[in-house]
């Protein structure tokens, strides 16, 4: 088992594939950045899966894929399925913004992926083109739909931005609501990458779902990283609250970059790489990093300080 300095059991690993992206989302990545990571520098998917079974051996029992927009990159069923029949009962979901989604999601679902976190931050196509500097909301619902079709879990992302996609808080919550699958909003993190005015807080979510629907607030149901929030109806939607003092407390995630550095908290800039002591197949090595990092795994974020972070949200995967 995997514990930290703060006694928090650590059993979340969330693996980027790619830094790259098709879109250009403005909370995100607004500008092409300067130069992307040469492909040389990429872990192999096998050099991955060698840590990946590392990790797995020394307690991790939940893996995200993420990116970048990890559709991007080719092989991602083959390396799903690698990690499926290395760890059937591994809890195993992948985040993607769905524009490639349709004509690969059931090739994704028998590699054994059952859930998906999917960002959908309108439902206006000028709005979502906005956001995303691209024409993206026709490919990215029929992405969803098929996805729902095939019997894969869904879960909605949707970042609140001030004058931006904010009048349409209680529209996306109906249409998640309708189609029968949960979305989160996720407060804006501010972020030296970005380029956006600012995020609405989760009081401010509140504030405008609760102008329509009485809400209540759930449980925290284990280290989730979203608060639960219920309509009276019973549907369950949550709010990932960065911002507020008691988010960290029970935090459980690591995350490896597409390059093979092993980063502690999404907010702070230091990281471990293991890319040599795997391409080496020092396994020792690779999980001594493995406990050195999870050692340095700081005890809170800084999203409620002035200075932002210069953690870019396309290396680390969100
Ligand atoms: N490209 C995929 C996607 O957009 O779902 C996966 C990678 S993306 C970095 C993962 C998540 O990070 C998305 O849900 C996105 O909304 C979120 N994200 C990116 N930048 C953010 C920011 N500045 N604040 C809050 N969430 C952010
Ligand atoms: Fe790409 Fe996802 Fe970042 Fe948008 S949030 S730019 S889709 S990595």
């Amino acid at each position: 088992m995997l514990i930290d300095q703060h006694n928090r059991v650590v059993n979340y690993l969330r693996v980027s594939v790619t830094e790259r992206c098709n879109f250009r989302c403005q909370y995100c990545m607004p500008e092409k950045p300067f130069s992307w990571v040469p492909q040389e520098n990429l872990l192999s998917y096998e050099d991955m899966f060698e840590f990946i079974k590392v990790s797995i051996d020394e307690g991790i029992t939940k893996i995200r894929l993420t990116g970048g927009e990890p559709l991007l990159r080719a092989g991602l069923p083959n390396f799903i399925k690698m990690i499926s029949d290395y760890s059937p009962t591994i809890d195993l979901a992948l985040t993607t913004n769905a524009f490639l989604l349709e004509d690969v999601a059931q090739e994704l679902k028998d590699a054994g992926l059952k859930r998906l976190n999917i960002s959908l931050d309108s439902l206006k196509p000028e709005v979502a083109h906005h956001i995303a500097q691209k024409d993206v909301l026709k490919k990215v619902l029929r992405g969803i739909d098929k996805a729902q079709e095939i019997g894969l879990g869904i879960k909605i992302n949707c970042v609140p931005l001030e004058d931006i996609n904010d009048g349409e808080i209680v529209d996306l919550l109906e249409h998640c609501k309708n189609k029968g699958y949960e979305i989160r909003f996720i407060e804006y993190m501010e972020n030296s990458h970005a380029n956006v005015k600012s995020g609405l807080n989760s009081a401010q979510i509140q504030k405008i779902i609760s102008q329509k629907y009485n809400i209540t607030k759930g449980e925290r149901v284990g280290a989730s990283p979203s608060q639960d929030y219920f309509l009276d109806d019973g549907y369950k939607f949550g709010i990932i609250e960065p911002h507020l003092d008691d988010f960290c407390s029970d935090c459980n995630r690591l995350r490896i970059t597409a390059e093979g550095y092993l980063i502690p908290c999404l907010y702070f800039e230091d990281a471990l790489s293991i890319a040599d002591a795997i391409k080496a197949k020092d396994i020792k090595k690779a999980a001594e990093i493995l406990k050195l990092v999870l050692k340095n795994k700081p005890e809170k974020n800084k999203w409620n300080s002035e200075e932002g972070s210069d953690r870019a949200f396309y290396e680390t995967g969100g």
